[in-house]
This record gives structure tokens, C-alpha cells and sequence, in this order.
């Protein structure tokens, strides 16, 4: 049995349904149909979940209603008409759509949530309709009578663990299931949603809880490109990678798939593969819990930007108990996250992003490290990148770190500092953010050229 998921874009037209329509239909395995809303048709379209919130914010400001409930009706009937699916169709999704706009402001910390969700959840109706028409025997299924219950966090929710029994019941049912994707229902019958891009998990769930064989999540693209594409020219997709590497790119800039989707398929042992619906017969990217070696250590090779590094040293900081630890109470009393924390004998500095930093915030860690600390220098650096090369293979290959620095030498990039992990799944090289591009460039060029 498999999980299959259609991302916007996917889903965007009626075009698009066509090809979605075909993808079922060639493989019986696809039982369970987890449908994102309409996305962009072209790039300088919007989401259908965009509008959304433009209409939740019009309803909370009171501002006229009109010409927005149109328009995202008009998403719905345009498909609709296309497909030559039913007036009855039409007519719930408009009631639908309209009625958002009669739910309570005051005291309903799920309004916004009920807004968004509602993009999946007439998708889901739609499609389901037109797999029917079609000849395949589907319906519609609505998370809260999936199973799926979640955390009463608005945007934000979390599955509830009881859920994975419930919906391990879905694979007693007949013929194909569609399930919007992106919110689940809290205890109390609320719709919540999952962070923004969140039909990922929802897949990611399901296939979790009814043990699926491969769990499919269709984009836009022929799967993970070893490196960014809009950097390196054409890089190659990458076969097969492992859960564990697929999350260290995924830091670091490679966004095909929801950080949070990949933990449910890893724990539930469930393979993944990410497809393109515009190209079904490329056999895209896999994701495992294990591959067999082969002969090149780097699977891909990622970038990101807006990090800074506060940097400290301290004569003998290496004999001093509880320095480290002092420096990150710090941390912890402003709320900062940190990434990374690369030392040297007398020198720790510690790697943040740039969000978590305010002038405030920086100005109070300054006065603590010198006034509390008794730092002997102390200095922060901004426009830093962080560059991964990642493989779960690196372990066993003699060499790697010393091709990469040698590939950026010669490109005449200066490494500001290194890192890696006891796992050795990645190293870590932060460079100014000028030459995050040049460095990607030249490591791509030394892996895989
Ligand atoms: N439609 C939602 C969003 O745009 C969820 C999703 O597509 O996964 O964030």
C-alpha cells in the first residue's frame, strides 16, 4: 500500500488534475491520497492558502468581502467547470467558502486555522468527485473521521499519539481514500493546522500509521537536486539518500520537503520518494533508513545564509569549569536558539541565525561576556553562510574534508570556521556570505564533476 501526496502545484489547474488523475490510475497500490489546496500556476500567481489568509484578514478588519470570496471561488469553479463536475460540488464549496466568513472572531484562537484548512479540505472534495467520474471508486475523508487528532496549538499542531491507532483503521477501508491534507482535528472538534506547508506530515502520518510500503509525495521537480539549481547549472538529482541525510540538507537550505514530514515516515520505518507529477516516469529521489555504499562519499551539497557568530577568547578558558555552560545560560535567559559551537583552546564562538538576534539582545550577551565572564575579546560577525557537504559515507573515506577545503582554496575562499558532527553525516564551513555561491560552485565542481 502506498501514501500519495500532491503538493500544490500539482494541483494547481485542472490541467494538472488530468495528470494526478493518470498517476492514480496506473498503480493500484495508491490507496490513500493526500491532496495539498491549489497552488501557483505560473510564478507570478498566488496559492490558493494565500488568498485564504487574505480573506481571514479582510474578515477580522471588517473590510468588504466581495471581490475575495470571489476570487477564490473562482479558483474551485473554474476547475470545476473544466472537469465537468457537478453543481451540487460547487454549491457546498461556495457555502463553505462563505460561511468562514460567520465564524466567531472574538475568543476563537482557531479562526485563522479554519480559514487555511479550508483549501484542503474542498480540494480533497473535488478530487474525489472527479476520481469517481473517472472510474475509480474514491471518497472523501475528512481527518477527524481519519483519526487524525492533534495538539490544540493553532498553526502549529502536533499529532496526538493516540491517532496512530485510529488511523491504522484507514486500511480496512474500500477503494481510495482522498484526505486533505495539512490540519488535523483537536479533542475539542477544532480544525488546527499544521505550519505552513504542512500536508507533508499529514502524508507522512498516515504512512506511519498504516505501516505503508512507500510513502509518494508528487512536486514539481525530478526530486532533490544534489545541489540548489538556481546556483549550480542543471545538478544531477540525487537516486537515494538516507532520512539522515535528507535532514542534514534539509537544514541548510534544501526545501523540497517539510522539516516535520520526515520524522513520522523515519520512526513508522516507511521509505519515501519525491516525484514529479509533470515527469511520473523519472524515478525521482528516495529516501531510506539505509543505502548500500557506493563509490562517491557526497550525496549534495547545501548552503544557507543569515547566520552570525559571537566570538569570544579567554586566556585558559580550557581550565575554567563551567564557562561553557555560562555562556549558554545566556542564551537560554533571551531565548536564543543556537547551531553550532565551534572552539579552540582559548576561543569558543557560537553560531546563530540571524533572526534569533536582536540589537538589544546582542548588546546585553556583549556586556555579560566582558562584565560577567571576563572575556578578553569578544566580537560578533554578521553576513555568514553556512556551507554542508553531507554523506553518511564520509565515514568511510579517507580524505573528503581535505578535497572540499582544497576546492575552496583554490577558489580563494577563506573558511571562517569548520564542524563536524561525532556521526560524521556532514561537515560544516562557514564563509562570508559573498562567497556562498562560489564555494557551493567549487564543491559541486570537486564531488561530482
Ligand atoms: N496549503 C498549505 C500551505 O500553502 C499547506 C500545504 O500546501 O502543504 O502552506
Amino acid at each position: 500500500m502506498k501514501v500519495t501526496k500532491f503538493g500544490g502545484s500539482s494541483l494547481a489547474n485542472a490541467e494538472q488534475l488530468k495528470k494526478v488523475l493518470n498517476i492514480v490510475k496506473t498503480d493500484a497500490n495508491r490507496k490513500f491520497i493526500v491532496v495539498s489546496a491549489p497552488g501557483k500556476e505560473h510564478s507570478d500567481d498566488q496559492k490558493l492558502t494565500d488568498i485564504l489568509i487574505a480573506y481571514h484578514d479582510a474578515y477580522v478588519t471588517g473590510a468588504p468581502l466581495n471581490d475575495i470570496q470571489d476570487s477564490i471561488i473562482n479558483r474551485f469553479k473554474t476547475i470545476i467547470e473544466s472537469l465537468e463536475l457537478s453543481q451540487k460540488l460547487l454549491d457546498t464549496i461556495i457555502n463553505n467558502i462563505k460561511g468562514l466568513a460567520h465564524l466567531p472572531i472574538e475568543n476563537n484562537p482557531f479562526l485563522y486555522d479554519a480559514f487555511l484548512a479550508s483549501g484542503e479540505d474542498n480540494n480533497a472534495k473535488l478530487i474525489a468527485e472527479y476520481f469517481r467520474n473517472n472510474g475509480i471508486k474514491a471518497r472523501y475523508l475528512n481527518p477527524g473521521v481519519a483519526g487524525l487528532m492533534v495538539s490544540s496549538e493553532p498553526q502549529n499542531a502536533r499529532i496526538l499519539p493516540a491517532s496512530y491507532d485510529k488511523m491504522e483503521k484507514l486500511k480496512e477501508y474500500d477503494g481510495i481514500l482522498v484526505i486533505p491534507g495539512f490540519f488535523g482535528i483537536t479533542k475539542d472538534g477544532q480544525i488546527c493546522t499544521f505550519s505552513r506547508g504542512g500536508s507533508d506530515i499529514t502524508g507522512s502520518l498516515i504512512a506511519a500509521a498504516i505501516s505503508a510500503d512507500l510513502y509518494e509525495n508528487f512536486t514539481d521537480v525530478d526530486g532533490i537536486f544534489a545541489a540548489h539549481p538556481g546556483v549550480v547549472k542543471k545538478p544531477h538529482s540525487i537516486k537515494k539518500l538516507t532520512y539522515k541525510e535528507m535532514r542534514e540538507l534539509a537544514y541548510a537550505g534544501f526545501t523540497v520537503l517539510h522539516d516535520e514530514a520526515l520524522i513520522p515516515a523515519y520512526r513508522g520505518r516507511v521509505p519515501l520518494v519525491i516525484k514529479n507529477t509533470n515527469n511520473p516516469d523519472h524515478p525521482g529521489t528516495k529516501i531510506v533508513l539505509d543505502r548500500s555504499t557506493d563509490k562517491n562519499p557526497v550525496v549534495g551539497i547545501s548552503g544557507d545564509d543569515r547566520f552570525i557568530s559571537i566570538n569570544m577568547s579567554k586566556y585558559l578558558m580550557n581550565r575554567e569549569v563551567g564557562f561553557g555552560r555560562k555562556v549558554l545560560q545566556i542564551l537560554e535567559d533571551l531565548h536564543i536558539r543556537w547551531e553550532h559551537m565551534p572552539t579552540g583552546i582559548d576561543d569558543l564562538s557560537i553560531v546563530i541565525r540571524e533572526r534569533e538576534m536582536t540589537p538589544i539582545k546582542e548588546k546585553e550577551i556583549l556586556t555579560y561576556l566582558t562584565h560577567n565572564l571576563e572575556v578578553d575579546e569578544v566580537s560578533v560577525t554578521k553576513n555568514l553562510s553556512i556551507i554542508m557537504i553531507v554523506g553518511e559515507n564520509m565515514k568511510s573515506h579517507v580524505g573528503v574534508t581535505a578535497a572540499a577545503t582544497k576546492a575552496l582554496s583554490e577558489n580563494k575562499i577563506n573558511i571562517t570556521m569548520i564542524s563536524q558532527g561525532s556521526s560524521e553525516v556532514s561537515v560544516m564551513f562557514v564563509v562570508d556570505s559573498k562567497d556562498e555561491k562560489k564555494a557551493i560552485k567549487a564543491l559541486y565542481q570537486a564531488f561530482f564533476n
